[in-house]
């Protein structure tokens, strides 16, 4: 091997007999950079000059090929070269050019390698074009070469899922002309291909599109258009892939890139790439490499009831022994049902295949006896939300559990480090707290108590990672992020029904902004009791200065818990799904106690709005301030994950990022106003600065 020098710093040039080595360096994933594309140009160049070289191999240096593009770049004007100029010169290129691919290959990497003569790949190497997940589509030549090798059925379904393969399922798809066994033959097999080739160039752009049956390309593009994904970039994707068979393929691919120019500078993209930096961020806590988590197989779970079951299901789904315990009897026997139905549904939604079902549900044993979770290394509490009731399974676990076992409550709302004392052993207790349904929601806070061992904090990390959630890391105050901030934005809603909005506006105004559902339909599918309960529990201690709206009191005094009676914010009757109706003896409620406080006001969907936000945007201050929450963009992760929000609108504080600082004032000011005694200001500037 005879290395020569680029004038670019990421990239080698190598001469392997009368072959050239082109080796991407740019650690840590070899992202596709403009160092990086001018480099590949030169070295093209270089190859292509030289008459003792006949073929190249592009391979990258460290674990992996090109993993992707350097996304950051997408946000602004594409520095030069791009991409497509890398393509159109490994194509002119008189001599044939191999991709050898090990680690990973996506988006713009897996691009790069089909504008190639031919691609050899390591077993067990990644390939996938992401952009669509991005709120994007490819951009260089993706949809126009990759139909080629798959036809245009099975372009869609990898195009518009994102999904990354294995190299042995691309190969099996005519993506990979050639299987590797080990990375370390993975050049020289590649160097043999490349010579092999000499004399030749096999450029997709000029492969005939394979035969295929039109019903299997309907059938692709209806399912890829269901299901809510039909965003904008979708249907783009979707267009595009089947210009490759109208269009001639340079003005199909200039059309791809017009698209692809146009969405990466959309807000919806802007937002998704937030959210995508966001989960990277928070996956990262400072000096856990120094306190690695400790070992979990075995995971107790205490409470068989919604949460615990769903639970239970989720770690026996990912693999987990677990054991469920419950104190009555009946729940325990309808557990196993309940499991059943959890991992039918994890099976429905593709995130378990189904013939790994029955070997989940035979992963859970049900116990009557708490002394079952004895050896668990993961013991996770889910029992009433009561603090003596809590108290008291936290001492027994306190004793019981091994030395090595992290313990965790799922606590929505009680004092976790109260619960941790109660153990015994605090330093072993952390929070976990899953969203309903567990097996649905991808959220789990995972609660630092004040006296949490780092380690134990980890393992919840770990954990949650390994069962496919998204783990953030939350300090130990009442209702930790997400509820806090959900209390905070719910008050300001029936302050709101006091002063002359009612639910449905409310409701739909939430919506609009990017709430899954309003504050008042969600009330009506958990319950309006169990915060009844809590505001009942609560009103001994309730400072009388604090503005308390009646309103859901007298709905409860009624017997209106919501759907499960029939009655709620909204009338269920005659309704099976969806919205309930408009029930005119809750707006005479809502009348009556309006009237109490004094002259209503009518709303519009923006002054709804701006309360909501000015809300949202304060109270995330103070958790910023108090250090319960890390970062902004964690905030909008849990409301995004947790909470219903859409991602393509990246998060309500990403959303207030972009006004201006007079306008997010004038908001706060309104809500402050509305909440009266007892509001806390929060840094709010800092907060949105933070963003910016
Ligand atoms: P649930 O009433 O459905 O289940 C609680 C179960 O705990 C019951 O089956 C009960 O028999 C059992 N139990 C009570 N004492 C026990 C003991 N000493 N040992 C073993 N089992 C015992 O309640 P849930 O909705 O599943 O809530 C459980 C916990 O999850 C609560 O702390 C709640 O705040 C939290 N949580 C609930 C939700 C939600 O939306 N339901 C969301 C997040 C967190």
């Amino acid at each position: 091997n005879t290395p020569s020098t680029l004038a670019a710093p990421r990239v080698r040039f190598e001469i392997d007999g009368d072959v050239a080595v082109i080796v991407i360096d740019n650690p840590p994933v070899n992202a596709g950079s403009t160092e990086v594309r001018a480099g590949l140009r030169e070295a093209i160049a270089r190859l292509a000059a030289d008459p003792a070289l006949v073929a190249g191999v592009l391979i990258g240096a460290g674990n992996s090929f090109i993993s992707g593009s350097d996304i950051k770049e997408f946000a602004g004007p594409l520095r030069q070269p791009e991409l497509p100029a890398v393509i159109e010169d490994i194509e002119a290129c008189p001599k044939p050019i191999v991709a050898a691919i090990h680690g990973a290959a996506f988006g713009g990497g897996l691009e790069l390698t089909l504008g190639c003569d031919g691609r050899v790949a390591v077993r067990g190497a990644l390939v996938g074009l992401p952009e669509v997940q991005l709120g994007m589509i490819p951009g260089a030549g993706g949809t126009q070469r990759l139909p080629r090798l798959t036809g245009i059925a099975r372009a869609i379904d990898l195009i518009i899922s994102g999904r990354r393969i294995k190299a042995e399922e691309a190969a099996s798809l005519g993506i990979i002309d050639k299987l590797v066994d080990s990375p370390e033959h993975l050049r020289a097999e590649a160097v043999g291909f490349a010579h092999m080739l000499a004399g030749q160039k096999h450029l997709l752009r000029d492969l005939p599109l394979p035969q295929e049956d039109a019903g299997a390309i309907e059938v692709a593009e209806s399912t890829a258009l269901k299901g809510g994904r039909a965003r904008e970039n979708v249907k783009e994707a979707i267009a595009s892939i089947k210009r490759t068979t109208s269009l001639p393929f340079d003005e199909a691919l200039a059309q791809e890139r017009a698209i692809f120019q146009r969405l990466r500078l959309s807000e919806e993209a802007a937002a998704l790439r937030y959210n995508f930096f966001a989960e990277r961020a928070a996956a990262k806590i400072e000096g856990a490499a120094d306190h690695p988590p400790r070992p979990v197989r075995d995971v107790g779970v205490l409470g068989a009831g919604t949460m615990g079951a769903g639970i239970a299901a989720v770690f026996a789904a990912a693999g987990f022994n677990v054991t469920l315990t419950d104190v009555n009897r009946e729940v325990l026997d309808r557990a196993a049902g309940r499991i059943a139905q959890a991992i039918g549904d994890l099976v429905r939604s593709g995130k378990l295949k189904a013939d790994r079902a029955a070997a989940a549900g035979a992963r859970v044993t049900y116990a009557a006896d708490m002394q079952a979770v004895s050896d668990a290394d993961l013991l996770l509490e889910a029992v009433f939300e009561e603090l003596s009731v809590k108290t008291e399974v936290m001492k027994t676990l306190g004793r019981l559990a091994k030395k090595t076992a992290v313990i965790a409550t799922n606590t929505s709302y009680l004092d976790m480090n109260e619960l941790a004392a109660a153990s015994g052993r605090p330093e072993d207790v952390i929070g976990m707290h899953f969203f309903a349904p567990a097996y649905r929601m991808r959220l789990v806070e995972v609660v630092r108590g004040d006296r949490s061992l780092p380690d134990a904090v980890n393992t919840g990390m770990s954990v949650a990672k390994a069962i496919g959630k998204l783990a953030i890391v939350a300090g130990a105050s009442e209702g930790f992020i997400g509820n806090r901030i959900y209390s905070r934005y719910r008050g300001q809603c029936e302050y709101m029904l006091e002063e002359g909005a009612f639910p449905s506006e409310i409701d739909a105004a939430v919506e609009t902004l990017g709430f899954a559902m309003g504050p008042f339909a969600v009330s009506d599918i958990s319950g309006l009791d169990i915060a009844w309960l809590m505001r009942k529990r609560k009103a001994a201690t309730r400072d009388p200065r604090e503005r308390y709206v009646r309103i859901a009191d007298r709905l409860c005094e009624l017997g209106r818990l919501g759907r499960k009676t029939g009655l709620g914010w909204y009338d269920y009757a005659g309704v099976t799904s969806g919205r309930g109706k408009v029930d005119p003896a809750v707006t005479a409620i809502i009348r009556e106690e309006a009237a109490k406080r004094g002259p209503t006001r009518s709303f519009t969907e923006k002054d709804i709005q701006r309360r909501v936000l000015g809300a949202i945007v304060n109270e995330s201050a103070l958790l910023l301030n108090d250090g319960t929450a890390r970062s902004a963009a964690e905030i909008d992760l849990v409301l995004v994950n947790g909470y219903g929000f859409s991602k393509f609108n990246g998060g309500p504080l990403f959303l207030a990022s972009h006004l201006k600082d007079a306008d997010i004032e004038a908001m706060i000011e309104e809500a402050e106003q509305a909440v009266g005694f007892g509001f806390r200001r929060g840094n709010t500037r800092a907060l949105l600065e933070s963003l910016r």
